[in-house]
C-alpha cells in the first residue's frame, strides 16, 4: 500500500525537490501540491514534475479533502503554523521542513498532535544529522573544539542553525573546554562567535559554496575533523523520504531527524 502525500509549499525551491522525489518513490504516491502562490497551474510546469497530472491547490484543507495521509511542509513558519494545527486537526501526519518555529510553537504543535504525528526537522540532510551526532558522541574525549561552516554568499544570517545546534550538543555533553590563550586579536573576530560552552564558532561566506561544515577537535598530540558537505537540495531528499514513511511509527511531535536513523 502506497502513502498518500501532499506537499505543502510545492511551488517553492524545497518543495518542488519534495514533489519529484515523492513522485519518483514507488511507495509513496503524490496526490496533493498547495501552493497559493501558484493556485490551478499545471504541477508538472511549475515543478519539472514528469506525469503527476496534479493542479496546484490553494490551501492545505483541499489537500486534506484528497484524503493525504502525510503532508510535506516546506513554506514560511507563518504559513506552517496554520497549516500544522489543520493537519493535526485532520489527523494528518507531518513533515515539516520550515525553519523559524518559536518555543511556544513547539508546545502548541506538542498539544495538538494527537491523533497524528509530527516531525520537525531543521536539517534533513542525513549527513548533516550524523556530523551534529558524531560531534556530540566525541566531544567529551575532548579539551579543545571549534566550528567552521561554509555556506553561500547570500545567506543573511550567521552562524547556521545547524552550527548552532552542533555546539549546543557539544556543551550538553562536556564543560571541559579549554581557556582561550588568546591575548590580541588583531582584527576582532579573528577568532570567531563564541558560542555554548565557549565554543567558538566561525562563518565563513563563499561564491560557488552550497553548505557545509567542519568541526575540528583537538586533544594532547592528535585531532580529529568531522566535515560534512551538501552539495545541492538534493541532499535533502533522502531524509524527507526516509520521514514520510516512517512517520507513522513515531506518536506525538518529534524534533529532529535522529530518532528517524535510529541514533
Ligand atoms: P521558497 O521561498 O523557495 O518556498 C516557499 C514556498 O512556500 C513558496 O513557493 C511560497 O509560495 C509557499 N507558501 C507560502 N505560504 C504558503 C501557504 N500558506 N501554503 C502553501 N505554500 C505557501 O523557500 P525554500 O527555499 O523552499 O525554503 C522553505 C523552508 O524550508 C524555509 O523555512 C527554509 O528555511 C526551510 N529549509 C529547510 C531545510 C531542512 O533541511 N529542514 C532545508 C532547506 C530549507
Amino acid at each position: 500500500m502506497t502513502t498518500r502525500i501532499g506537499v505543502i509549499g510545492a511551488a517553492g525551491r524545497m518543495g518542488a525537490s519534495v514533489c519529484q522525489a515523492v513522485h519518483a518513490d514507488s511507495a509513496l504516491q503524490l496526490v496533493a501540491a498547495v501552493d497559493p502562490q501558484h493556485v490551478g497551474l499545471d504541477l508538472d510546469d511549475v515543478t519539472g514534475v514528469v506525469g503527476s497530472g496534479l493542479s496546484i491547490l490553494a490551501s492545505a484543507t483541499d489537500a486534506f479533502q484528497l484524503g493525504v495521509d502525510v503532508v510535506v511542509d516546506f513554506t514560511v513558519a507563518d504559513a506552517s503554523r496554520h497549516v500544522l494545527l489543520q493537519a493535526a486537526e485532520a489527523g494528518v501526519h507531518a513533515v515539516v521542513g520550515t525553519t523559524g518555529f518559536d518555543d511556544a510553537d513547539l508546545a502548541a504543535f506538542g498539544r495538538a498532535f494527537v491523533s497524528s504525528n509530527c516531525l520537525i526537522a531543521p536539517n534533513f540532510a542525513i549527513s548533516a544529522v550524523l556530523m551534529m551526532r558524531f560531534a556530540e558522541l566525541a566531544a567529551p574525549f575532548f579539551d579543545t573544539g571549534e566550528i567552521v561552516e561554509l555556506h553561500h554568499d547570500n545567506k543573511v544570517d550567521a552562524p547556521s542553525g545547524t552550527a548552532v545546534t552542533t555546539a549546543e550538543r557539544m556543551a550538553a555533553v562536556s564543560d571541559e573546554w579549554a581557556d582561550d590563550p588568546t591575548e590580541h586579536e588583531v582584527y576582532p573576530g579573528a577568532r570567531g562567535g563564541v558560542g555554548p560552552g565557549g565554543i567558538r564558532l566561525h562563518a565563513v561566506r563563499m561564491r560557488g559554496m552550497v553548505a557545509h561544515q567542519e568541526v575540528i577537535l583537538g586533544a594532547q598530540g592528535q585531532s580529529l575533523t568531522i566535515r560534512q558537505d551538501s552539495y545541492d537540495r538534493s541532499s535533502f531528499m533522502p531524509g524527507v523520504i526516509l520521514a514520510c514513511k516512517l512517520i507513522g511509527d513515531h506518536p506525538g511531535l518529534t524534533l529532529g531527524l535522529d530518532p528517524f536513523l535510529d541514533i
